[in-house]
């Protein structure tokens, strides 16, 4: 028998966790799964209402750089002294 997907559903105990908060929260994100227990991470209501929530931008501090490699923004520390490939850090030196 094939399945009516359009249907409402009667339990929602039979609808999956998944499908449950996307169509509370009406997004249509991925999965978030917690890989330590193997089960889904907690989502609760509060952090998707903040969603919209401002971001701060801290600006490239003067005891930072942008590493040429792996665009990833480090501390100066982590700056390699071989300057012969541009400004990379020392992971990306290596
Ligand atoms: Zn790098």
């Amino acid at each position: 028998m094939a399945a009516d997907y359009d249907a409402p559903r009667v339990n929602e105990d039979e609808a999956g966790v998944d499908t449950l908060v996307l169509e509370r929260t009406g997004l249509h994100a991925p999965t978030i799964r917690d890989d330590s227990d193997g089960g889904l991470a907690d989502i609760d209501s509060e952090s998707w209402d903040n969603r919209d929530a401002e971001i701060i931008v801290i600006p490239l501090q003067a005891t930072e750089f942008v590493c040429t490699g792996c665009f990833l923004m480090v501390s100066r520390l982590q700056l390699s002294p071989d300057h012969s490939h541009g400004t990379l850090c020392n992971d990306c030196a290596a």
